[in-house]
């Protein structure tokens, strides 16, 4: 096999069983492995990993397995993604929604592969040089392990260039005319648009989230800023809300939003869609007067990475102060980030100074993070992206 040999003393972040191996650890690469293809790692000589070569990408390497005697192969990817589908099969969301994360990248063992399934149709995202490479091997175990005919394609995320690897969109297996599929959570009704929606086209991590919402939402004025296609709008108005705006910038997902109300039959009555900006709209309506009983804030990933994590940070404070001024005594926040570059405690310190600016005093009453569905593997810190705070303003 094809070989890559770390410099000296680089092996430290493999033993703890990190997945990625940086350009900067690489000593030398034997037999030119294409892109994509299994390289034996070896560190002083000796065989420490199984991984696939990405030439060029800062993350020159990505591990299949720590066992160097592992063959990667069809096999293999049969196997991790049966074990993935299992995983998924024994949480409780299982029994209360037909739309899972059944594969979570690297916290899977399947670093750049991330699979949703809404209802009957699958929606990949091949990321890494690696999956690429391995594509249709991982497509026949997908539909194998699943019993799937639909497999569509969302190999679009910028990632992909950072691996050399051009977009790709489309139907992988089988074919159909609805693109937006439609799946249940919790008895709630919603349609995912998986060819034309952010990422796979919902945000399953936001599922348990969108319950405590629902839990909370009884007889309150609710703003949903960064609403997307209503997620947290249709539990709340399921829980009771008294009135929920909903806000987005994106015409096409509030469009959904709209189907996704109406698909529960509850009253449009009771709830109002706006296309604008968030920054923009919180200080209209603070002009307006207005105030809210509960804000959900889950903006869009102000910083992908630590590089970003100033301005991120200006965006998050700016949100939250706006959104304290908005919120009525006894209200609640529900805010959140998906900001990798932004830690749990780097976010929860911008909301305190946020409300410090906004001489608000508050107390947080919950933590929240990703859904089960979505397992971050202790070795891979980097998983856990997803953090919110429920916050109760005094
Ligand atoms: N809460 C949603 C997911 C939000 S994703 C859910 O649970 O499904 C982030 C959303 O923010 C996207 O829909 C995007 O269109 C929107 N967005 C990004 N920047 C925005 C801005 N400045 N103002 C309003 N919406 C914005």
């Amino acid at each position: 096999m094809k070989s890559l040999h770390l410099k000296a003393g680089r092996d430290k972040s493999l033993k703890r069983r990190h997945p990625w191996i940086f350009t900067g650890a690489v000593e030398r690469v034997d037999g030119e492995p294409a892109r994509g293809e299994t390289v034996l790692v070896k560190s002083a000589g000796q065989p420490v990993a199984v991984a696939a070569w990405s030439p060029q990408s800062q993350i020159c390497a990505r591990v299949w397995s720590f066992d160097c005697a592992v063959f990667i192969d069809e096999k293999f990817f049969r196997q991790k993604v049966s074990q993935a589908v299992a995983l998924r099969a024994s949480l409780p969301a299982f029994h209360h929604s037909n739309a899972l994360r059944l594969v979570h990248g690297e916290s899977d063992g399947l670093p750049g592969l991330i699979v949703d399934r809404y209802a009957d149709v699958l929606v990949a995202q091949f990321l890494s040089a690696g999956a690429e490479f391995w594509r249709e091997a991982i497509l026949d175990a997908l539909a194998a392990e699943t019993g799937c005919e639909a497999i569509y394609e969302r190999s679009d995320a910028e990632v992909r260039s950072l691996e050399g690897l051009p977009p790709r969109i489309g139907f992988a297996r089988g074919n159909r005319e609805a693109k937006r599929c439609p799946i249940v959570e919790y008895g709630l009704h919603y349609r995912v648009d998986v060819e034309a929606g952010q990422k796979t086209g919902f945000f399953l991590d936001q599922r348990e989230n969108r319950q405590r919402v629902r839990a909370l939402a009884a007889g309150r004025e609710v703003l949903d800023a960064f609403c997307y296609t209503g997620g947290f709008s249709v539990a709340a108005l399921a829980g009771g809300a008294a009135r929920v705006t909903s806000v987005d910038s994106s015409a096409s997902a509030l469009e959904v939003a709209m189907e996704n109300v109406n698909s529960n039959s509850f009253e449009n009555s009771r709830i109002t869609f706006q296309q604008a900006d968030v920054f923009a709209y919180q200080r209209l309506l603070r002009d307006q007067g207005r105030s809210f009983g509960l804000v959900v804030l889950d903006p869009p990933k102000f910083a992908p990475t630590a590089a970003q994590a100033k301005n991120a940070a200006r965006a998050y404070k700016d949100i939250n102060l706006m959104a304290f001024r908005l919120l009525a005594p006894g209200g609640l926040l529900a805010t959140f980030s998906c900001s990798g570059g932004v830690p749990a405690e780097l976010f929860q310190s911008i909301v305190a100074g946020a409300a410090a600016d906004a001489g608000v005093e508050a107390k947080i009453i919950e933590r929240f993070g990703a859904a089960a569905d979505h397992p971050v593997a202790l070795q891979f810190p980097e998983g856990d992206y997803l953090k919110g705070l429920l916050l109760l303003r005094a």
